[in-house]
């Protein structure tokens, strides 16, 4: 079953290597069929969450009303708590879909993650305190005026108006305490008054939500937003009249609004839908959320590495791989960043070199060109499984709005979109897996900076709302 490299170390042979291949190209496969099975209870997911308050996909209204104009202008100050990061920036909007941006960004660590929710805001707080105080020295802000502010806060919130937000739950892997069901605005006002922040915060955005705004800012023919990173998500605009669990606020049938679908919960505890294998099932029960985010978890970039990684330590503990070698580096729960599969499938170099490169350095580990073709292969499978998943939800909203004759543009942004190989590519094979010919009417593209601009346009919108007392 295996043969020594030079150094003497036992190793699996081409042909063990191409066996297992089989065994999990049928295991992340999708085909066609397939997935327009997962489209069909995806769009009945969406109906029903649009229908009833808390339902498995919440499909959030977000009192975002109907597309910017293009015309708003001011300054602004947004501030983005991401799934990796925290930005802070100054906004100027020029109007004509023009505009300029003076951003600074931290790191968020997984204790920060872990801590007292209002200590996680304070440290926001802190942060754009800084950021303000150091514009206005360099006189970007004019000192004594007081800037609105679009908070962009990408976790799942439930709303009754565009200035508050009870958070629903946390998702990747957050589990600051005391924050889970609570108003989060409310929460981030207490830290901007502790720092004497000069900032009125105006609007509460999602990610998606202000990605949607941003695109259709630049590019009109947007319907869609998608955002594929550390976690992943969409939102769209509908007619208030399709919205039934708002039907008794009595907001103008006609008018528009925003829906944040918060689709990374789709198939979440019943599991009935989504082909999980059994490494997803692993990622899902050692979670700090078990059942949740069950589409989130197949696809988003927080946990593909990690995927990938179980894969390798089975075939470790069954004796396929690294015989001989020390593998504890790679036995460390999510020590495989998504960010090495990238790298895998871009590798050029006919030895793999930078495949050496990864595990050599990161985990000490010597590995054969067998081998390394073997993961490279995974990394494709699990890659392509997530863009042809994420081409079932764009499929979901396509159809169920008959967005697929006219065809439209589905702005899309994060970090598997923008760095993962070929994911837009897949994403548009698997569109035509799905519609055939006609798939090639939903094009996706590179988005528009959906926290920092698009944030800045809803606060824009809001204001103009209330300057003409619409509420
Ligand atoms: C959150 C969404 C967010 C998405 C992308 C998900 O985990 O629930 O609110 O839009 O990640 O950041
Ligand atoms: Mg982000």
């Amino acid at each position: 079953k295996s043969s020594t490299d030079d150094e003497g170390l036992p190793h699996a042979t081409k042909k063990t290597m191409a066996d297992h291949l089989r065994k999990f190209e049928a295991l992340f496969n999708l085909t066609p069929q397939r997935m327009r099975m997962i489209v069909e209870a995806f769009r009945e997911s969406l109906e029903l969450g649009l229908s009833k308050n808390g339902q498995i996909v919440p499909m959030i209204p977000t009192y975002v009303f109907g597309w910017p104009k293009g015309d708003e202008t001011g300054n602004f100050l947004a501030v983005d708590l991401g799934g990796t990061n925290l930005r802070v920036c100054l906004v100027t909007l020029e109007g004509k879909g023009k505009f300029e941006i003076t951003q600074a960004k931290y790191r968020l660590s997984e204790e920060q993650k872990q801590e007292e929710g209002q200590k996680l805001f304070d440290f926001c707080g802190g942060c754009l305190k800084a950021f303000v105080d150091a514009n206005q020295e360099t006189g970007l802000i004019p000192k004594g005026s007081i800037l609105p502010l679009g908070f962009t806060f990408s976790y799942p919130c439930s709303q009754d108006r565009i200035d508050h937000g009870v958070l629903i739950r946390w998702t990747k892997g957050f589990g600051a305490p005391n924050t889970e069901g609570h108003d989060v605005v409310q929460m981030f006002r207490k830290s901007l008054t502790k720092h004497s922040v000069p900032a009125e915060i105006v609007a509460l955005t999602c990610d998606t939500t202000g990605t949607l705004i941003a695109s259709h800012y630049v590019n009109p023919k947007t319907r869609i937003a998608c955002i594929f990173g550390t976690g992943c998500n969409a939102a769209y605009m509908e007619k208030v009249k399709d919205i039934p669990k708002i039907a008794h606020l009595g907001i103008d049938p006609e008018q528009e609004m925003a829906i944040n679908c918060e689709w990374g919960a789709f198939d979440s505890f019943e599991h009935e839908n989504l082909p999980r294998t059994k490494y997803d099932q692993i990622i899902d029960e050692s979670s700090n959320k078990p059942g949740e985010q069950a589409f989130e978890k197949l696809i988003s970039g927080r946990y593909l590495g990690e995927i990938l990684r179980l894969i390798i330590c089975e075939l470790i503990d069954e004796g396929v791989l690294f015989l001989g070698q020390n593998t504890y580096k790679i036995e460390i729960p999510y020590s495989f960043d998504t960010a090495f599969l990238s790298l895998m499938e871009m590798d050029p170099t006919e030895e793999l070199l930078m495949i050496i490169g990864i595990f050599n350095h990161f985990f000490a580990l010597e590995t054969t060109l067998a081998e390394r073709q073997f993961f490279r292969a995974l990394a494709k499978l699990v890659g392509r499984r997530a863009a042809r998943l994420s081409a079932c939800g764009i499929a979901a909203i396509v159809s169920k709005m008959g967005y697929l004759e006219e065809g439209c543009a589905v702005g899309a942004d994060g970090s598997l979109y923008n760095k993962y190989p070929m994911f837009p590519e897949r994403v548009h094979e698997g569109l035509q897996d799905i519609f055939g010919e006609k798939g090639k009417n939903i094009v996706t593209y590179r988005a528009e900076d959906g926290s920092g601009i698009g944030s800045a346009i809803v606060a824009a919108m809001t204001k103009a709302r209330k300057d003409a007392q619409i509420y």
